[in-house]
């Protein structure tokens, strides 16, 4: 494969170029990545900059729904949006299909519009990778934002928010006057929350949930990054299309007010040395699981479930076997 070439496509706005750049980085073969990471370089000399957007909420919320009601209104508006997905759960039966077309009907048929679900895969940090790539990719086809969906499940939130240049929560109405089991780390990362669903029968639950959300964030601890009004909460009705515009002009304030005092570019320095580490260790555990340190430690496992060996002696054992390269014959 010609790697020049597939990039200059890309940052020409080729999307079939950029579907099939998106699958290379997606594959798990050895020779693919050595070219997945020259791609990466070549695509990164367009030096465009989208808008990275991530969103969380659980299932039913109204995720797409919403990414449908949002991306339609952005395209409206002349920008181009790009949809990717972080679905930790996709491989496995039951779990929920993010980023699916099908949820999306009308933005999949806009020319403005790329969908792209969740590589199939139940390993989060390999989807964690080829996702943060696919976002890079779309950034240099051009892109103006990208919209980041994940499931509120587990670690997902952190992946997405961590390639994000900012992270909204959606939530629905709770029945109650409980935060619905927010995890509090969650919403600190969250800089909008979105109670949608407000309207008809819904729309006074969805106040209620609102403030409650609007009470929480005034708790949580400042962070330098946010002028003194966010995080906020907001109700939207994503069927109603109602509230969209004014997240969507709170998002700007937002960002505008970032840039201007160097937030925007720290964040972005941030990530890129958290997904070097990152990196690093997703890269030292494949080898882990890589023969011939997979039979070793399967041996030893034995050993030291049978008592002949303690753990932090087999533990070092492999250690050792790693730094030094996996013994004599070398890896
Ligand atoms: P997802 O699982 O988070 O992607 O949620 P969906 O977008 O599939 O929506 C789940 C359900 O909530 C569907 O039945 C939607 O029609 C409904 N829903 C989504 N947005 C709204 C809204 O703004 N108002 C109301 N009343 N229902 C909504």
């Amino acid at each position: 494969m010609d790697v020049t070439q597939l990039a200059e496509q890309v940052i020409a706005g080729n999307r079939r170029a950029l579907a099939r750049a998106i699958t290379l980085v997606e594959s798990a073969r050895d020779d693919h990545r050595e070219q997945a990471i020259a791609l990466m370089e070549e695509v990164g000399k367009s030096g465009r900059q989208a808008l990275r957007l991530g969103l969380s909420g659980t299932p039913g919320v109204g995720k797409s729904t919403f990414i449908e009601s949002f991306g339609m209104m952005l395209i409206r508006e002349g920008l181009n949006v790009a949809v990717l997905a972080v679905d930790p759960s996709s491989s496995r039966s039951g779990g929920s299909i993010l980023g699916d077309k099908t949820r999306m009907e009308m933005l999949s048929r806009e020319r403005a519009a790329f969908i792209r679900p969740s590589p199939s895969q139940s390993e989060l940090g390999g989807v964690a990778r080829r996702t943060r790539e696919a976002v890079a990719l779309c950034e240099a086809a051009g892109y103006d934002l990208i919209l980041i969906e994940t499931v509120g499940v587990g670690q997902s939130e952190t992946v997405v928010a961590e390639m994000s240049d900012l992270f909204l929560l959606l939530l629905a109405p709770a029945g109650g006057d409980e935060l619905q089991g927010v995890k509090r780390g969650i919403m600190e990362m969250a800089d909008l929350i979105l109670v949608n669903k407000a309207d008809g029968d819904l729309k006074a639950a969805a106040q209620r949930t609102c403030a409650d959300y609007a009470g929480a964030l005034r708790l949580i601890r400042k962070r330098p990054q946010d002028p003194m009004e966010f995080p906020k909460a907001m109700t939207v009705s994503a069927i109603e299309e109602h509230g969209l515009e004014a997240a969507w002009a709170e998002m700007n304030t937002l960002i505008d007010w970032r840039r201007e005092n160097g937030f925007f570019d720290a964040r972005r320095a941030e990530q890129a040395e958290y997904w070097f580490g990152q990196e690093i260790r997703h890269g030292l555990l494949r080898q882990l699981e890589r023969e011939p340190l997979k039979s070793m430690i399967a041996g030893l496992a034995g050993k030291v479930a049978g008592g002949e060996i303690t753990p932090s002696h087999a533990a070092a054992d492999v250690l050792k076997a790693l730094r030094e390269g996996y013994g004599p014959s070398g890896p």
